[in-house]
């Protein structure tokens, strides 16, 4: 139930912002109804830089194979998405170009694909004596004697960008004009390069919604790979290196790692036609269910609005693209949703309703409760406001009262 609520919060926030962005090019424009028309696929690595090394393979090797296959099953399922690559051949890039490949095909999903490793372990196999000189006399100490075996670290994981890296992703949206029809007009660049905060509202709440995709996607990977028996280490987020590629893609995005080179038995795993075949096919099983979300929700999306246009006699195409300016002549969101809340935190501390960290607020203050990195969370949202005016003058004075991350939502 609780992705049902997702989808229909998420995606509709996300649906308003493209609508809102789009309506400013071409406001009838229903090309945006299939949700994923390109993927790309980033072969982690490759060229002088090897990855992580096995015992006698290397992780460029192994994500180049995983890649192209998974490659391979999407374009033979899935013939109206484009399959876009970063590499398909032994080849380095660094990751700005990887991002920029990414970002100038106008990818709708990111999927990096990486495998993990760790040190050699260090176990005591057995003692020796040795003697130094104290003084005149020769003492005699025991020193464990070692041995190094490859550590027995086994498992999938996958990553989205961590939180603290937010302001990054949204700049690649800003750099990047999202999902702009035309992304080079005048109009576009003026709007996107606007510090307005209408702007700043637009691009974080978008950033919100790809956040909760990317999260949503790594989820069913995971699944994807527990259901052949694969141990999940699950879904997470990372701040470390390697994850700079999520944040510069302005898309949903995840990094998979397809296993542990370092482990023997996972080496010849990820180097078995059979293993590289299961793996990918279970990337693609958790994309398709991703994508068929996605597309009944676009399709419940157009049957309301397709009935509430009827509903409205004599009401054009605009009737509910509205993209007309305000007193200020700024440009104004499209009414697709009846209210807007304004999300003020995500914490792990409980408050209650009348909690005095709300009280300055003035207005009704509901919590939900989430999970993020398995842990259980709290979401805590101010009001419902009939319009976008009201709410982002809400969530004004919400930042002037220390909610520094709020952001207006639909609800
Ligand atoms: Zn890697």
């Amino acid at each position: 139930m609780r992705w049902n609520r997702f989808w229909i919060l998420g995606l509709g926030t996300l649906f308003t912002c493209t609508f809102f962005i789009q309506a400013k090019n071409n406001p009838v424009s229903r090309k945006q109804d299939k949700p994923i028309r390109t993927i790309v696929i980033d072969a982690g690595h490759g060229g002088e830089d090897p990855g992580a090394k096995g015992s006698y393979s290397t992780e460029k090797q192994v994500t180049l194979e995983v890649a192209l296959k998974l490659g391979k099953i999407l374009e033979e399922n899935m013939p109206d998405v484009k399959v876009v690559y970063t590499r398909k051949s032994d080849r380095f890039d660094d990751p700005r170009k990887k991002a920029q490949i990414a970002n100038d095909n106008k990818g709708e999903l990111f999927v990096s694909i990486h495998c993990n490793s760790t040190g050699k372990i260090r176990k005591v196999t057995g003692y020796k004596t040795v003697y130094h000189k104290k003084g005149r006399r020769k003492v005699a100490t025991r020193q464990a004697i070692y041995a190094y075996y490859p550590s027995n670290a086994k498992g999938t994981e996958t990553y989205i960008w961590a939180t603290s890296k937010n302001s990054a992703k949204m700049e690649s949206l800003k750099q990047n004009s999202v999902i702009v029809l035309d992304a080079n007009s005048e109009e576009t660049k003026q709007l996107m390069n606007d510090s307005d905060p209408e702007t700043f509202i637009l691009l974080n709440t978008l950033r919100n919604a790809y956040f909760d995709q990317s999260l949503r996607l790594s989820t069913l990977i995971e699944d994807e790979f527990t259901r052949v028996g694969r141990i999940s280490r699950g879904a997470r987020q990372r701040n470390e290196k390697g994850i700079w590629v999520l944040s510069a893609t302005a898309m949903p995005s995840v990094l998979v790692e397809l296993g542990f080179i370092s482990n023997p038995e996972e080496e010849d795993y990820l180097n078995s036609n059979s293993g590289q075949q299961e793996l990918a096919n279970c990337i693609y099983k958790a994309i398709k269910r991703y994508r068929d979300e996605l597309d009944r929700f676009t399709n419940s999306r157009n049957n309301t609005q397709q009935s509430a246009k009827e509903e409205r006699t004599g009401s054009g195409p605009h009737a509910y693209l509205k993209t007309g300016k305000s007193r200020k002549g700024k440009p104004v969101a499209p009414q697709q949703s009846d209210s807007y809340c304004v999300q003020l935190l995500v914490t792990d501390k409980f408050y209650k309703p009348g909690a005095s960290i709300f009280r300055k607020l003035h207005g009704a203050v509901t919590r939900e409760q989430v999970v993020m990195n398995k842990k259980k969370m709290n979401k805590y949202t101010l009001g419902r406001f009939r319009s976008d005016e009201q709410a982002s003058t809400a969530l004004r004075k919400a930042r002037k009262l220390g909610f520094k991350d709020a952001f207006v939502t639909s609800c």
